[in-house]
């Protein structure tokens, strides 16, 4: 029988659920030439977002095997949660990524948001940053959103304010995911299930559950799932419980300039090719700092990330 194709909605390390064009969900495993050794740099073959070509085997209890990956769009990746060695794809053929950002209850540090726009950067995804809770925005908290909104967006990123309690922002939100497959993320109690349920009423009943039969609820899996927006909007949100951290992917020192964007500008302005902006003479990154066109936040993580990507791993 020739194979159909589906695109992969959640994950759960063994099993998949997938959907074929014609709106069906199966449960399917992969064909055994896709399994993976402890040793592989990768800890999933198959992630959430992919489009792959799969096999019936059990029409009434769908049931599937799938047998192929077609290519990929893009791809984000992380460290693995259960071996720092490896890395593990976080979802694939993303349009945009939104980082879920509080000012407070939680803070959301500048360094995860630079971690963040640098990691979309590097895997050539569109990004935007969402500030929920806008009606705790008061006093310092207040001054702390005025702080992100201003350094973000003067090195040209896009910043949104929203609600996910009062619904301010929410429309102009969903203006934004139209027909888009758009991945969410942010640290844990920033509101990204809150926002998550307000663009999609029927949130915890879309996808079928593909419990292994371990006894654990679909929340507490680490992995990615995606879920279909309501018809008249389109596209398709994926959420991504417990990533904690964005450990810099794939980004060599010499390239991590060029993930912001207001240091490549100024980049053939070093007097170095080679510049890392650290003491080189005549560096044109640091005298953008000392007069204040790059934000000191900015450049002062971009020195943390350097040393970073020094180590070993
Ligand atoms: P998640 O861990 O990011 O999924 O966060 P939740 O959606 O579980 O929300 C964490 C807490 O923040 C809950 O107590 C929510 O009621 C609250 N919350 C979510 N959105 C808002 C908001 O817009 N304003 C306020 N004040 N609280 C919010
Ligand atoms: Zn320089």
């Amino acid at each position: 029988m020739k194979s159909k194709k589906a695109q992969v909605y959640q994950s759960t390390g063994s099993y998949y659920a997938i959907k074929d064009e014609e709106g069906q969900f199966w449960r399917a495993r992969l064909k055994g030439r896709f399994k993976i050794s402890k040793h592989a740099s990768r800890s999933n073959p198959i992630a959430v977002g992919d489009w792959v070509k799969f096999d019936i085997v059990e029409k009434e209890d769908h049931e599937a095997i799938i047998d192929d990956i077609l290519f990929r769009d893009n791809y984000i990746i992380r460290t693995s949660p259960q071996n720092r060695h490896q890395k593990h794809i976080i979802a694939s053929n993303v349009d945009l990524a939104c980082l879920i950002i509080t000012a407070s209850q939680p803070i959301t540090s500048m360094g995860f948001i630079d971690r963040f726009l640098i990691t979309t950067q590097a895997f050539q995804i569109h990004n935007l940053l969402v500030v929920n809770k806008a009606d705790l925005l008061k006093g310092e908290v207040l001054k702390r959103y005025e702080l992100i909104k201003k350094t973000y967006e003067a090195v040209g990123f896009e910043v949104m304010l929203v609600s996910a309690e009062s619904g301010e922002g929410i429309e102009e939100l969903k203006s934004h995911i139209k027909d888009k497959t758009v991945l969410f993320t942010g640290h844990s109690g920033v509101g990204k299930s809150t926002l998550i349920n307000s663009l999609i009423p029927s949130f915890d009943l879309k996808v079928g559950k593909i419990s292994e039969g371990t006894g654990k609820g679909r929340h507490t899996t680490t992995f990615a799932e995606m879920f279909d927006m309501p018809d008249r909007l389109g596209g398709k949100i994926i959420d991504t419980p417990g990533i904690k951290e964005w450990g810099l992917q794939e980004v060599e020192q010499e390239e991590l300039s060029h993930y912001f964007p207001e240091m490549v500008k100024r980049l053939n302005e070093c007097r170095f090719d080679n510049c890392l902006h650290i003491r080189e003479p005549q560096c044109a990154i640091k005298d953008a700092v000392s007069s204040g066109e790059i934000p000191v936040s900015r450049y002062e993580n971009y020195l943390i990330f350097l040393e970073e990507l020094k180590r070993p791993f």
